[in-house]
């Protein structure tokens, strides 16, 4: 099986790693406008060969896994080269604009729309990690647009690697990922951001910060070349979820400066109910 990777970075070369696992007969070609990053990943065993967008026409899986901008230029070009028997995925951390920008091309019924559910902080092949999408959920858009043969060609692989499917429509995702993902990224930048203007003298903010900061500030880590086109593309649904949570920080302020201490206890309480959600999800 010819597998060419186009952005062998965190999530491109951890799904290269698994298909290497459970696929002995993958050869993994990469593609990357980063040299760096390929001599990397070559280095690293997490691609076989380095390749071009001209050879995908020998491609039998094609996974796209570049910042959420690019994938629009790229997707119609790979549709393009491909064979009629490849299957193209993408993972990208939007939905809507992808279907869309591909929902004419002739070669529609060989693309599906992915996002798994999976990640860190961290980008670049280095970043990559085995077994990274075992128990992890992975949503899929518009699943009857896809050929059957390939759909089914794509769900042994995500067995294979040992994910969970969602189906779900292209908007509903990018409207519940903004609450769950990006109001997250936005919350933990801006809480960074928040302590490390107030806190000039840096060795403050190290010696004092508990695993609490740590914990809640880890995405503010995250690449902003790949955060920002997600905003710019989910922008409508990210602004209402940060308007609710605007609203909630507002009126815990408020509550403070009333000391409705009682409130306050009463807000967290029924917060905490959070635990047996994430619980009851494991
Ligand atoms: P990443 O580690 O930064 O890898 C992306 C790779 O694509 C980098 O090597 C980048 O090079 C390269 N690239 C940029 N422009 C390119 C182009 N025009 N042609 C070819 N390669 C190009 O990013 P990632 O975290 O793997 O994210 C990739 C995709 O997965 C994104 O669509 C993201 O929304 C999605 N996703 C991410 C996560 C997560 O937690 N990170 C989770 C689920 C889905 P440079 O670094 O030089 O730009």
């Amino acid at each position: 099986m010819k597998v060419y990777i186009i952005g062998i970075g965190l999530i491109g070369g951890s799904m290269a790693l698994d298909i290497k696992t459970h696929y002995a007969e993958a050869v993994i070609f990469g593609i990357d406008a980063n040299e760096n990053h390929l001599n990397q990943a070559l280095k690293l065993g997490i691609i076989d060969k380095k390749a071009q967008m001209e050879d995908l026409n020998k491609a039998d899986l094609v996974i796209v896994s570049v910042p959420v901008d690019i994938a629009l230029v790229l997707l119609p070009v790979v549709l393009d080269v491909i064979e009629e028997n490849a299957l193209v995925l993408d993972v990208g951390s939007t939905k809507l604009p992808v279907c869309e920008v591909i929902s004419t091309h002739c070669k529609r019924r060989n693309f599906l729309a992915t996002h798994p559910i999976a990640g860190t902080e961290f980008s670049g092949p280095s970043a990559a990690i085995k077994g990274l999408f075992q128990g992890k959920t992975n949503i899929i858009c518009e699943v009857e647009k896809t050929t059957f043969k390939l759909q089914e060609r794509a769900m042994e692989l995500f067995q294979r690697l040992e994910m969970r499917i969602r189906y779900m429509d292209p908007k509903s995702h990018d409207k519940h990922i903004a609450y769950v993902s990006h109001l997250s990224h936005i919350s933990s930048f801006m809480l960074g951001k928040t302590v490390v203007e107030k806190e000039k003298d840096e060795r403050d903010i190290f010696d004092m910060a508990g695993s609490g900061f740590e914990s809640t500030v880890r995405l503010a880590k995250s690449s902003p070349a790949m955060w920002t086109p997600i905003f710019k593309q989910n922008k409508k649904h990210v602004i209402k979820s940060l308007e609710e949570y605007i609203a909630n920080l507002t009126q815990f302020k408020t509550l403070l400066e009333r000391e409705d201490y009682d409130q306050i206890f009463n807000e967290m309480a029924n917060t905490n109910r959070i635990k047996e959600i994430l619980n009851g999800k494991k």
